[in-house]
């Protein structure tokens, strides 16, 4: 749970602002820090507590304490007019995800989120928190959305403030593409991203045909082919990545011989199982594939780029659903926070190397077949551990 709700007291305009629980260090920092405290301390300090509070005090009173307790000192926090709060940077995870916007201009027949129909931007809360963030080593950043680059200006603003605060971090951009066929866009972005930044984009088919049925949006498979190929003339990083669905699981043999004949430039390719929430749970019969159904094509796909000296990942896919070729190439879960495992996944050696499943998902893949104790680790996996990648 991110998010949670309050009283609010004097609230006008959202509000983005660190947490503390220190009265001192909030006293330094009035306009950019909120005090988690017992009782409200008057109107000169933005409390957030779990207590009734009174009408003359600034912040959110009546929080649940549930939600409270979770807050730490450095977390960031968006407080709206309406007493809602939400986490936005949680220091203790390893995946904090930029938002952009819930606007996007494909409609992909799996997507995890209901995307907005009107445009709607979240890049000022981005902007605000990277110029609060005060961390003691530099952080992993993903930009996502929606699909960002539609926020074209919030997105420059945001790898500008990354490039100048935190120009060691690595961070990962989730884009479709599809804008950055227009070169000019192209070159703006990519003259903006700061040296760590890899471009992660999903190719889902070796076709136009079957890439745009996924999409939803007639002509994104020629855009996103023209926008890598511009990034690429920039010398940007590219991620491909292919969230497996029913469309696509028979010919992943032949996406993959397109991604090594089209983009062997790729510095990853990432195949991962669908979240089946948010749009792909109104569409789970047309899109549900089992991982069983593809365990063939998958290591067939996977075999070839390796063999090819191109780096692979699975996410998500549990290590009882692979093939034993392909397990010392999965990794962790894409999210930290949404990873779980089915009560039989309690009995299995391998549950600490496997990547579970999303618990976010309505439907979770059948066949699941615990390891037995004398099991091995997978080599590369015991080699590389997780690899953080945001959604
Ligand atoms: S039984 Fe559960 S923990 Fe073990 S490999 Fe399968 S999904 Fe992973």
């Amino acid at each position: 749970m991110k998010e949670s709700k309050g009283i609010p007291r004097r609230i006008d305009a959202s509000q983005v602002r660190r947490i503390t629980t220190t009265p001192k260090a909030h006293r330094k920092e009035r306009a950019d820090t909120a005090l988690v405290c017992g009782e409200s301390q008057g109107r000169e300090d933005f409390c957030i507590t779990s207590s009734p509070g009174d009408e003359k005090m600034t912040g959110l009173c009546s929080v649940p304490g549930g939600f409270l307790t979770r807050l730490r000192e450095g977390d960031i926090v968006k407080v709206d007019p309406d007493g809602r709060i939400s986490l936005v940077w949680d220091t203790g995870s390893r995946q904090n995800p930029l938002y952009l916007t819930d606007y996007c201009n494909s409609r992909c027949i799996m997507c995890p989120q209901t995307p907005e129909a009107h445009p709607c931007h979240h890049d000022e809360t981005a902007k605000r928190m990277l110029r609060l963030l005060a961390v003691p080593e530099p952080p992993s950043f993903g930009i996502t959305g929606g699909e960002p680059t539609l926020v074209l200006d919030g997105l420059v603003e945001v790898l500008d403030l990354l490039r100048e605060r935190f120009p060691s971090s690595p961070v990962q951009l989730l884009t479709n593409g599809r804008r950055l066929a227009d070169f000019q866009v192209a070159t703006r972005v990519a003259e903006s991203a700061p040296r760590g930044l890899v471009f992660c984009i999903p190719v889902f088919a070796d076709n136009d045909v079957e890439h745009d049925a996924i999409t939803g949006a007639k002509g994104s498979f020629r855009e996103t082919v023209a926008g890598i190929h511009n990034l690429v003339r920039y010398g940007r990083p590219i991620e491909i990545r292919v969230v497996i669905v029913r469309q696509n699981a028979e010919r992943l043999a032949d996406l993959a011989h397109f991604i090594f004949w089209n983009f062997p430039f790729a510095v990853h390719i990432a195949f991962m199982a669908m979240e089946t929430s948010g749009v792909a749970c109104a569409n789970l019969d047309e899109v549900w594939v089992e991982p069983s159904d593809y365990r063939g094509a998958l290591e067939k796909a996977v075999v070839f780029l390796n063999q090819r000296m191109m780096r692979v990942s699975l996410y998500n896919l549990p290590l009882c659903l692979i093939s034993e070729k392909v397990r010392p190439f999965a990794r962790d879960s894409i999210s930290d926070w949404k990873k779980m495992f089915l009560p039989e996944c309690g009995e299995c050696s391998q549950k600490a190397s496997c990547g579970g499943f999303f618990g976010t998902s309505v439907r979770k893949p059948s066949q699941i077949k615990p390891f037995k104790g004398g099991d091995t680790i997978p080599e590369k996996q015991k080699k590389e551990g997780g690899t953080s990648i945001f959604l």
